[in-house]
């Protein structure tokens, strides 16, 4: 072990479990229990006022979660971790504990399209606005910020697009303005890029996809980065405002550099409950041991399709950060040096005819809206997971009529392109 403690492949292993002390079971057992025994009247009510930690109820804290969420937030190098039903979930409860009616987010608007209608539709019934701005223009997002913004959400890799963001610069905007820089880093993953040390300060998972890694499980996570000052000017209430419902407590200063995470399960978890199943965590746990075998092999298949594709007639453009041509070439090799993930896009001549003739070619690819998966996948986004959205929003997310996007999985490379090519033939 080095001087720094393990190093990141023995965390993905190791990290939050111990064999268990009743049973001796080496592999984290799945706590399939709703509630918990309470040792006494007096420890139960030291837990119902955060007066010590412990389980009360699997919607708010288990065992199984618990062992996960040390895993996710380790490998991010945060304080604390709090994993949810979904990658939704997760964010609903970060902007829940940030936002009051009427506040804004300043949004990335190469964004997964289900972020997109999200901030769009749903958080709007809750008073939140969303000002989109361009991740090619950072400018964008300066100029964006109110006195009403409270924080600014991007994607590390943005899906479906493959576009890379500039976390650095953004992370200069989000502390000019006072205001926590949001990455959700599901397409990266920390094996691929670590947005904390990039200057982010939360960061949000959809662990449904490479880290979980095996299209089995929906789940969510959270990550306190510790850094942000959440007591300055009294900008995030849930934090700095004393909580009735626990003795009158402030978060913020009680819990220090993991407060963001107590709020968010304290507050947001304990009342709109998007709580993930004990097996999930499980299955995702298991999935995560192997986290940087599979990305890496993730990224080299990707990137002889990428080349592959690249080359074919009847393709117009790619758009991966791993060809050396790529507008996002260069932020890839600062944030991303061992690969550019398994996710990109590219355009059939035809355009939206020819999108959907090719999802319905392929063999091996599997046509279904996921990506992160040990399998190929493939999807034609203006027909499916971005159909909602206007042409324009469609375009400026990089889903236009034409594109068509993969999750390249770990079979063998030869075998995903011999599909593609016999589908595009
Ligand atoms: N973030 C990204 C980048 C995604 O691709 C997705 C889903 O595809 C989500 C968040 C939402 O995650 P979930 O489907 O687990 O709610």
């Amino acid at each position: 072990m080095s001087d720094n403690g393990p190093s990141f492949d023995t965390l993905a292993v190791h990290a939050g479990a111990k064999p268990d002390p009743t049973t001796g079971a080496r592999i984290t057992p799945i706590y399939q229990t709703t509630a918990f025994v309470f040792e006494d009247v007096d420890h139960a009510a030291s837990l119902f006022g955060l007066q010590a930690f412990g389980n009360i109820y699997t919607r708010i804290t288990n065992p199984t979660t618990a062992v996960l969420e040390e895993r996710v937030a380790a490998l991010e190098g945060g304080t604390a971790g709090l994993c949810v039903a979904s990658g939704h979930a997760a964010q609903l409860l970060v902007f829940h504990t940030l936002m009051q009616p009427g506040d804004e987010i300043v949004a990335a608007n190469k964004l997964y399209g289900g972020s997109i209608n999200q901030m769009n539709h749903s958080f709007k019934n809750f008073g939140w606005n969303v000002v989109w701005a361009d991740t090619d223009d950072l400018t964008t997002f300066e100029n964006a910020i109110t006195p009403k913004t409270k924080a600014i959400f991007v994607e590390s890799i943005a899906n479906p697009g493959g576009v890379v963001t500039d976390m650095e610069a953004l992370s200069k905007i989000a502390k000019r303005a006072g205001v926590p820089l949001i990455v959700d880093n599901t397409m990266a993953t920390p094996y691929l890029c670590r947005p904390f040390e990039h200057g982010a300060d939360i960061i949000v998972h959809s662990l449904t996809k490479f880290l979980g890694g095996h299209g089995n499980s929906m789940g969510g996570a959270i990550v306190d980065g510790g850094t942000f000052d959440w007591m300055r000017e009294g900008r995030y209430p849930m934090l700095s405002e004393p909580r009735p419902e626990y003795n009158n407590i402030v978060i913020g200063e009680v819990f220090g550099n993991f407060a963001f995470a107590i709020a968010c399960r304290v507050l947001g978890l304990r009342d709109l409950g998007p709580a993930i199943s004990p097996t999930n965590s499980f299955n995702i746990l298991t999935g995560i041991e192997t986290l940087s075998l599979r990305m890496q092999r993730h990224c080299d298949n990707a990137q002889k399709v990428a080349e592959f594709l690249s080359e074919h007639p009847k393709i117009s453009w790619v758009s991966y950060a791993g060809l050396p041509g790529d507008r996002y070439h260069k932020l890839q090799q600062k944030y991303m040096p061992k690969g550019a993930g398994a996710v990109f896009t590219f355009g059939v001549t035809g355009g939206y005819e020819a999108g959907v003739a090719l999802v319905g070619k392929v063999e091996l690819l599997s046509h279904l809206a996921n990506l992160g998966d040990t399998r190929s996948l493939i999807i034609h986004p203006a027909s499916t997971t971005h159909r909602q959205l206007s042409d324009e929003q469609k375009k400026a997310a990089g889903a236009g009529p034409d594109v068509v996007r993969v999750s390249i999985g770990i079979e063998d490379p030869a075998d995903i392109i011999a599909d593609l090519d016999q589908a595009l033939a």
